[in-house]
């Protein structure tokens, strides 16, 4: 069998493209340096995928921001505002990425969006009224070219014309208005792509694993109908992946394609639409049984299974990836401080090119059990202990229904919280951090460098938390913070002080542009060692004449930007990890805290693609496990939970089920439909709609604040609504931050006192 990839990791195994984009950005490299530095790393991922056989090597893939833009280049999909600043080359295609200040003008990047159920965010393409899709030139085909001077034929990878246009934000006109033009563009790019002697061309389109109506269907056969009769001598793939294309399905295979990819892992009816439906025996089946998402070695035995059945009803299949290793770090071999048995139980990208190697060769063998490979993937796989907790488990299968209730009801605690806390009408607050100033950093990297010891580091931390304190009592607010001096980063943090969790040196993942993530792996059963924030919390307080909200990160959002595990359900990790919030929430009641909050900024990201999943493979389990972090605490302990954006009306009964007391949420950028959808729903928890927006250095005037509220109060009760910027402030400058929170002060104070 032969075998293929969708897509590799492309910012560098040392992060090289990111750091020389941000040099060129700092005018520290020209143009030319930069595309050296990329083009080292092409030819460093051919190497690799040649070395370990990979019969389809995808160009195309490679992207010095984002495929999705690069898609909208080729296709001519350039905003008017930056053609308009008439820049060249890599300064034209970086200000639709980042936006753009200088000489030729002044304009905000495009927007971004997260890439369907991955944390990986793309540009968002803004096709306007008069815009015409056409074929522009691209740089696929140098890299075609680049890789045929390597020795490859390589497998071209583009953004397919349905998603594209799916996915692209309109003025007036919409996706079917342009069906015609992207039809044209796209034959053209295929008769260039076959005058050069590619054999194959990948359309990507997991736009077809989302609900979709009759018109998105009837667009898609429009276009391939028409597309496929036009492609020449090139064999057409098109590539599915992140779930199965239950709508599509018997379209798809009705089309003369030559190549179909489906995703095996994800895809839960994959198997059983090729069984219901067969798979014609004049195409080829690219069968997605390597996970690209996860981070874990392949079970051989099973996915040989699953080849097998596929075998069944497929003629001709070549093995892929479920999706493009975009989503996974470059190698385990470089990381020399995990324990040697989770390396062993690791796979990333470069291992998972071998995993394809080795199955395919193994699928094509009718004794593989016999074979060495096999065997020693199977005891491998064996060997791996991680490490089972059994108190914890105990703990999590004792749980009662009554555990996962906090009482009395929340109007109750309402009244009891509202006579201890004795807040003002429309209380201030912040939603947790504040400045990461050099000063911040300093003293967390000296002391992880052994620089300086634990009691010295204890004893900044304390004097920039004092200092952070006083600062919020000067300018007035009601409900403080600490700042978050201590972290880093939201999840980290709490990872680095739980049992379960493993941390990596180099395995970055893209998040967008020139942006990687390293997110924890979760590698055994989830408990919490000792106490992680009470100290500086009962601290801030000690030193505070208002109440201090202690401040914790929910286990979803944990769970969410960790690469879990798969020998147990997410379900149960969560569980296990908002028992551990759990018992750091009751330990901050203990020690005189009476506002907790409990951010839950990732908890809407992981919504299946499909409504119909929403609530049985998620909201089911989520839901009660944050409530599980704070049904301990007593009545009047108020709990507040944080969300960074506002499009949860769709799942407001459920928001209003997490049984928090406040949430606050980004609302400065967004619309005002989930205020609606908060008044229309009876929504019972009490809100902080973000007044002014802390993504921009901007620093919003007292009048402006207060036409925020006056908006918030149109629709809010004003003895449920909250006054707080939309985020944590980390990012933001000291003085902006102090100048912009005594504005929101000073605009609450006035609307209290009525003189608006
Ligand atoms: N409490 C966190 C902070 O303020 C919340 C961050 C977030 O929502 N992303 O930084
Ligand atoms: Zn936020």
């Amino acid at each position: 069998m032969r075998t293929s990839i969708i897509g590799y990791p492309r910012i560098g195994g040392n992060r090289e493209l990111k750091f020389s984009i941000e040099n060129y950005f700092k005018g520290n490299i020209s143009a030319r340096e930069l595309l050296v530095t990329a083009k080292q790393l092409r030819s460093a991922r051919f190497e690799k995928q040649k070395k370990s056989a990979i019969d389809f090597i995808p160009v195309g893939d490679f992207s010095l921001y984002d495929g999705a833009l690069d898609t909208a280049v080729t296709l001519g999909v350039i905003p008017k505002r930056y053609r308009d600043l008439t820049l060249d080359g890599l300064d034209a295609y970086f200000a639709m990425a980042k936006g753009y200040q200088g000489a030729a003008g002044d304009v905000k990047a495009l927007s971004m969006r997260k890439w369907f159920n991955t944390n990986y965010h793309y540009i968002v393409p803004e096709i306007e009224d008069d815009t015409v899709i056409a074929f522009r030139g691209s740089a696929l085909f140098d890299e075609f070219s680049e890789a045929k001077d390597a020795g490859i034929i390589a497998k071209p990878v583009l953004m397919g014309p349905l998603t594209f246009l799916k996915l692209a934000k309109y003025e007036n006109k919409q996706a079917s208005d342009f069906v015609k033009q992207i039809t044209i563009a796209y034959a053209e790019i295929i008769a260039r792509l076959e005058s050069l002697g590619a054999e194959w061309a990948q359309f990507d389109e997991p736009i077809l694993v989302t609900d979709l109506t009759t018109s998105d269907i009837s667009m898609f056969k429009r276009i391939y109908s028409d597309l496929l009769k036009r492609k020449g001598n090139v064999k057409v793939l098109l590539q599915t992946f992140f779930g199965d294309i239950r709508d599509a399905y018997e379209d798809v295979i009705a089309l003369p394609f030559d190549g179909v990819g489906l995703d095996f892992v994800e895809g839960k009816e994959t198997l059983s639409l090729v069984e219901r439906y067969g798979f014609p025996s004049d195409k080829t089946l690219f069968a997605g049984v390597i996970n690209g998402k996860n981070i874990w070695r392949d079970d051989y035995a099973k996915t040989l299974n699953l080849l097998n059945a596929v075998g069944r009803k497929a003629d001709n299949i070549v093995i892929s990836t479920s999706c493009s290793l975009l989503h996974v770090p470059y190698t385990v071999s470089v990381e020399s401080k995990l324990p040697e048995n989770a390396k062993n139980a690791f796979a990333f990208a470069e291992e998972k090119l071998t995993e394809l190697a080795e199955l395919s060769k193994l699928a094509d063998d009718s004794d593989y059990a016999a074979s060495e490979v096999f065997k020693a993937n199977q005891a491998r796989r064996q060997s791996i202990k991680q490490g089972a907790d059994l108190s914890v488990q105990a703990r999590v299968h004792g749980l009662k229904a009554g555990d996962y209730t906090r009482s009395p009801e929340r109007k109750k605690r309402f009244d009891i919280q509202k006579s201890v806390l004795n807040l003002p009408l429309l209380p201030t607050t912040t939603i947790g951090s504040f400045p990461q100033t050099d000063e911040v950093r300093a003293n967390r990297a000296k002391f992880r460098k052994g620089e300086i010891t634990k009691e010295r580091y204890d004893e900044r931390l304390q004097a920039l938390t004092a200092d952070v304190v006083k600062l919020q009592e000067e300018i007035g607010l009601d409900a403080l913070v600490h700042g978050e001096f201590e972290r880093n980063d939201m999840v980290e943090y709490f990872g680095e002080n739980l049992n379960g969790f493993l941390f990596t040196q180099s395995a970055w993942v893209q998040s967008y542009g020139t942006r990687c993530v390293k997110p924890p792996i979760i590698f055994s059963d989830i408990s919490r060692r000792a106490p992680i924030t009470v100290k500086i919390s009962k601290y801030a307080q000690s030193v505070a004449s208002k109440p201090m909200k202690g401040m914790l990160t929910g286990p979803i959002t944990i769970l969410n930007w960790s690469f879990p595990r798969e020998d147990v359900s997410d379900k149960e990790q969560a569980t296990q990890i908002a028992l551990a919030i759990r018992d750091e929430a009751l330990d901050l009641e203990s020690a005189g805290i009476r506002i907790i909050q409990i951010d839950e900024a990732a908890l809407r990201e992981k919504l299946p693609l499909r409504k119909a999943d929403w609530r049985s493979e998620y909201l089911e389990w989520a839901i009660p496990a944050f409530r599980l972090t704070h049904s301990g605490v007593k009545p009047e302990t108020q709990i507040h939970t944080h969300m960074c954006y506002s499009e949860f009306q769709d799942i407001i009964h459920e928001i209003d089920a997490m049984d928090a007391d406040v949430i606050t949420f980004e609302a400065s950028r967004s619309s005002l439909a989930i205020l609606t959808a908060i008044k229309e729903s009876g929504f019972e928890t009490a809100v902080g709609p973000g007044v002014y927006d802390i993504h921009s250095a901007r620093v919003p005037s007292e009048d402006e604040i207060v036409a925020a509220i006056k908006a918030i109060l149109e629709i809010v009760p004003a003895e449920k609504a909250w006054i707080n910027p939309d985020c944590g402030l980390k990012t933001r400058g000291a003085t902006e931050t102090a100048l912009s929170l005594k504005n929101l002060v000073a605009a609450a104070k006035r609307v209290r006192s009525g003189k608006i």
